[in-house]
């Protein structure tokens, strides 16, 4: 049997972490059992779902390289068959009729009613109390050709309970009391939810349904539907749910922009990192290595890998101090220090691009002084932006200097002023201004003035870079070359600040 998943959002905002997670872990598993990957947008909720969102959610999903295996299923082209279904079930006796009058009240104030009248029943609410369930057909038929507006209901059962295993919380049990009479058609003709995503994963042959905890409740309606239809169902295996810093489940509204995959993307995130930092959301690989590249995640996912306990989340978008103890950073460092550097530079070339900081020079005469560059500043950064942002005095003369890196490193130590102006007449006077020569002469250059190497080195970095920290200083005297290193050292713009 060819396994056969589907991501199947609701195109009513931006890809969520959680949805992407999702993705995730169905891709993972389509091709870590050589099956299909498929994509269907619930665009059935006509008033939420939005083109803008399709397109965002679409964007997301193939900025992190989710390539469905199928045309895009697009749920609101399937209506004629979800009303073709409920009229089977309606035929067959197993769905009936409800005459019941919407009247002109609006949804809320019907939903606030039911939820009232569910909380005086308390937990004896009756789910059979529907009038109408018990109608003859003669009565129902005949209401229904006078033109006597109604929904269909699936006909639950009075005693049994739905019942599945679940491929990560184990055996699932509803008893079919506490499930009530679930609409499958509205009385305008809408096919509800439920009922459509039934009869969409059974005409797209889905064989494991892979989705969010949050969904449980609808899989034992699902189940019911599956039944009455006479269809086999697929696997179940439902995910924990990533909860935000403080334990709340994370949410938009609350949690604001950290939920949406467009911010990741927006910050310089690396989308193999981010898709294993999201793997781990929930999934635990056997071994201790957490760092998993693309084709080592298909290799090692599987859905006895997914835990049962919710998943916590911690980035802090607003907060860039704790960066550093941030996962999803600590991972995306790693990627860009450890990642090939071929993977790495095109990225580089786009994050350089939109910043207008690129040169085409970079990709023909001075490619091998780029890639030197990139590998060598690559070992601090914890983002693509960085290479924009702390690296920019490699690609431009125009950039900043940090404050506090001018005051510890250069105006503490007022000789500088001289020295570093001094210090450039001797590094231009080199011929070979390679890493040994250029060493030598610092390394003279202190003895001759009686100061550390640090001194010197730490100033002529806030000189060079704008920055207090950052790779070997040598080597970066050596990259910037001798032109910018001179000039540099001589300018006094910084020490006007
Ligand atoms: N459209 C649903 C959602 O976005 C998912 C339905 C499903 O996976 O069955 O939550």
């Amino acid at each position: 049997m060819t396994t056969r998943v589907r991501f199947a959002p609701s195109p009513t905002g931006y890809l969520h972490i959680g949805s992407a997670r999702t993705a995730l872990f169905n891709y993972l598993f389509a091709r870590h059992t050589g099956g299909k990957f498929l994509i269907r947008v619930e665009d059935t909720d006509m008033e939420r779902s939005t083109e803008e969102s399709v397109q965002s959610i679409l964007e997301g999903l193939k900025w992190l390289g989710f390539a469905p295996d199928e045309e895009i299923v697009f749920q609101s082209n399937n209506a004629d068959k979800h009303r073709a279904a409920a009229l089977k079930l309606l035929a067959e006796g197993k769905a009936y009729r409800d005459f019941t009058p919407k009247e002109d009240r609006s949804d809320k104030d019907i939903k606030k009613e039911i939820a009232e009248k569910a909380r005086q029943q308390g937990d004896k609410k009756d789910m059979r109390d529907n009038p109408y369930r018990d109608l003859s057909k003669e009565e129902s038929d005949q209401r229904a050709e006078a033109g006597e507006p109604f929904a269909i209901r699936l006909k639950v059962a009075e005693e049994g309970k739905t019942s599945f295993e679940d491929a990560v919380y184990g055996l699932q049990e509803r008893d079919y009391s506490e499930i009530e009479d679930l609409v499958l058609l509205r009385s305008d003709g809408h096919p509800l939810y439920n009922l459509a995503v039934v009869c969409d994963d059974i005409e797209m042959q889905i064989t494991h349904v892979i989705r969010g905890q949050d969904h449980l409740t609808n899989t034992h309606k699902q189940i019911l539907i599956y039944e009455a239809l006479g269809e086999e169902k697929p696997e179940f295996a439902h995910l924990p749910l990533i909860l935000a810093p403080g334990g709340k489940k994370l949410s938009k509204r609350v949690h604001g922009e950290i939920v949406s995959m467009d911010l990741y993307q927006d910050k310089g995130f690396i989308a193999d990192a981010f898709r294993n930092f999201l793997a781990l959301l929930g999934w635990n690989p056997k071994d201790e290595n957490e760092i998993l590249n693309h084709d080592e995640l298909i290799e090692a996912f599987s859905l006895e890998g997914i835990n049962r306990s919710n998943a916590a989340f911690n980035f802090d978008a607003n907060n860039p101090k704790r960066w550093t103890d941030d996962k999803a950073l600590w991972m995306n460092a790693e990627y860009i220090r450890t990642m090939p550097l071929d993977e790495l530079i095109p990225l580089v070339r786009e994050e350089l691009r939109s910043e207008k900081l690129w040169r085409e020079e970079y990709d023909e005469d001075e490619k091998d002084w780029f890639r030197n560059t990139v590998d060598l500043i690559r070992e601090r950064f914890y983002t693509l932006k960085d290479f924009s942002n702390q690296g920019r005095a490699f690609f431009s003369e125009d950039f900043d200097y940090d404050e506090k890196a001018i005051n510890k490193n250069l105006k503490k130590h007022e000789d500088l002023r001289q020295w570093l102006p001094e210090l450039a007449e001797k590094l231009e006077a080199l011929e070979d201004f390679s890493h040994d020569e250029i060493f030598a002469v610092v390394k003279e250059f202190c003895n001759e003035k009686g100061t550390k190497v640090g001194v010197i080195l730490n100033g002529a970095r806030v000189l060079l870079t704008g920055q207090a920290v950052g790779p070997s200083m040598v080597s970066t005297i050596e990259q910037l070359g001798k032109e910018k290193t001179v000039m540099r050292l001589k300018s006094q713009i910084a020490w006007n600040e």
